[in-house]
């Protein structure tokens, strides 16, 4: 029998379970662990609330779930309840699927001010994240900066421009649609510190701001590139520029009939954050693209600022006895070995890129190094106790873990208690979910 570890409940971890599954079927038990009481990581707390669709891959891992080979464990911290080399002794490989939930700093003067947020606070906080439901972000103010070309400042953008109507059929907390009912913002400036060409925006995402009922997207013309060096783009960022060019086309009475502005302020390093206590403005450095870098011009400027939200990357969290590359913010690891034993998965490995759906042959080929060095015999003793020496540890450390089972009940109280036309009303803090497994 071979015992497998996988430490985080998200797509990387599933994925990986799915993958040693259809490998090794009956020979193979897989336990699945998650600080939290509730599976499925970035699904649940990274994916924005009105993105539903997507959050439909949960069902496929709860297939993968619910086979008698796979067990989840809740609540319960790897590292600290129970530490990586004590799982080596019960499992014959550990897999580090623990994504990359630390924001990547912004380093600026300022960066400590009031109201400046990373987004893995503020999304954690609109999705529920037990860790960030108390953040309270204050959005009295007209003007929010959002740092940054990705995915997640589009989320960010968009989740601060919408409607309530607009978040009809989204699982987005209580707390988040109270706070954005009363929010006075008037314009969102999205700030880039490259140009049109490099940002990291998917087209699907990046069309949606041209739809929203009471926000209007501004690009300013001057910043766009001569139209025929599109055709050097690969064509999904080429589909992204495309969006960018019409929004830039949008005509003055359009944008007078939406009372947001989703502005976006290219070619603008963040160089400060200006305030007193609370932020007031982002300074920012003009910019020029050299060889693809963004160049410092020596011309600044501030755009002001209520609320900063900070959309540059993220970290994973180290694990203590685990290495960890400092500089990439990953565990330190050749293509996913970091040593015969103990591997990592998704964004723990390579870094917070990618779909989703890049988790899936993430998996795969994590699974295949671990048949790899089984093959070899360098994994130890062939007889690890696995759940039931597991078992054994949690009882005698009288550790509360929560099962699938009991996340079944958790879900099922959460779907009764969702607002009409939602989904769920999730939890939002550790004691709840527990409670509501009994
Ligand atoms: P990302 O795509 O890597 O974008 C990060 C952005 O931050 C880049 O524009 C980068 O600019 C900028 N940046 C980094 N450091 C900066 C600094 N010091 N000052 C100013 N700007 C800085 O990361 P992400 O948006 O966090 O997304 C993470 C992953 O999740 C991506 O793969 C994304 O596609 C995915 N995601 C997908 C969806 C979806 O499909 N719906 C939603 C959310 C996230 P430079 O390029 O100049 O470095």
């Amino acid at each position: 029998m071979r015992h497998i570890a996988i430490i985080g409940s998200g797509p990387a971890g599933y994925y990986t379970a799915e993958a040693a599954q259809k490998l090794w079927g009956d020979d193979v038990r897989i336990d699945i662990f998650d600080m939290l009481p509730v599976p499925y990581g970035l699904i649940r707390f990274g994916v924005a609330p009105d993105h539903q669709s997507i959050k439909g891959v949960s069902r496929r891992y709860e297939k993968t779930a619910l086979n008698e080979n796979v067990r989840f464990i809740g609540n319960i911290n790897i590292g600290e309840d129970v530490t990586v080399p004590e799982l080596q002794q019960l499992y014959d490989s550990v897999v580090l699927a623990t994504g990359a939930p630390n924001d990547r700093e912004l380093t600026i003067p300022g960066a400590d001010l009031g109201n400046v947020i990373g987004s893995a606070a503020f999304v954690g906080w609109y999705n529920g994240h037990p860790k960030f439901a108390d953040l309270n972000p204050d959005l009295s103010g007209k003007h929010a900066v959002v740092i940054g070309m990705g995915n997640v400042a589009l989320d960010v953008a968009r989740i601060l421009a919408k409607t309530e109507r607009e978040f009809e059929g989204a699982d987005i907390v209580a707390h988040a649609l109270d706070a954005l009912r009363e929010a006075k913002i008037e314009t969102v400036t999205i700030v880039g510190r490259r140009g049109p060409h490099q940002i990291m925006m998917t087209p699907k995402e990046l069309g949606e701001l041209g739809a929203l009922e009471r926000a209007s997207p501004r690009v300013d013309q001057s910043d766009l590139p001569d139209e025929a060096e599109d055709a050097l783009l690969e064509p999904g960022l080429r589909k992204s520029v495309t969006h960018l060019r019409s929004f830039a086309a949008i005509p003055e009475d359009i944008h007078a009939e939406k009372p947001i502005e989703i502005a976006f302020d290219m070619f603008a390093s963040p160089s400060e954050v200006v305030g007193d206590g609370a932020v007031t403005a982002l300074r920012v450095e003009r910019t020029v693209v050299e060889t693809g870098r963004a160049v410092g011009t020596g011309e600044f400027y501030d755009i002001p600022a209520d609320l900063v939200v900070s959309c540059i990357g993220y970290r994973t969290s180290p694990i203590p006895d685990v290495p960890f590359d400092e500089r990439m913010g990953r565990f330190a690891n050749d293509e996913g070995r970091i040593l015969p034993g103990i591997y990592c998965v998704g964004w723990a490995r390579r870094g917070p890129s990618g779909t989703i759906g890049t988790n899936r042959p993430d998996g795969n080929s994590v699974v295949e190094l671990i048949r790899e060095d089984m093959d070899a015999g360098v994994l130890g003793r062939a007889d690890k106790a696995g759940r039931d020496g597991l078992d054994a540890l949690a009882a005698e450390r009288a550790l509360d873990i929560v099962t699938f089972r009991d996340w079944k009940k958790i879900e099922q109280a959460e779907e009764a208690a969702a607002r009409e036309g939602a989904p769920r009303e999730k939890f939002v803090d550790i004691e709840s979910m527990i409670k509501a497994r009994s």
